[in-house]
């Protein structure tokens, strides 16, 4: 199996981290509510996918 020869040097491992940043989530507003929601995904909101229903929200039920 290969092997590095030389350990990196803080500054490659950092020039490397400097581009492994977590980039912002892609977030469309939902047609039926207007929440911001992942495209191809299911509306946590309101459940609709294309403006189909396709999970009912659970409504709480007051005493
Ligand atoms: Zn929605």
């Amino acid at each position: 199996m290969a092997v590095p020869k030389r350990r990196k040097s803080k500054s490659k491992s950092r020039m490397r981290w400097a581009h492994e940043a977590i980039g912002v989530p892609n977030l469309r507003p939902c047609p039926k509510c207007g929440a911001y929601t992942m495209p191809h995904r299911v509306c946590a909101e309101c459940g609709h996918y294309k403006n189909v229903l396709v999970i009912e929200k659970k409504v709480k039920i007051s005493d």
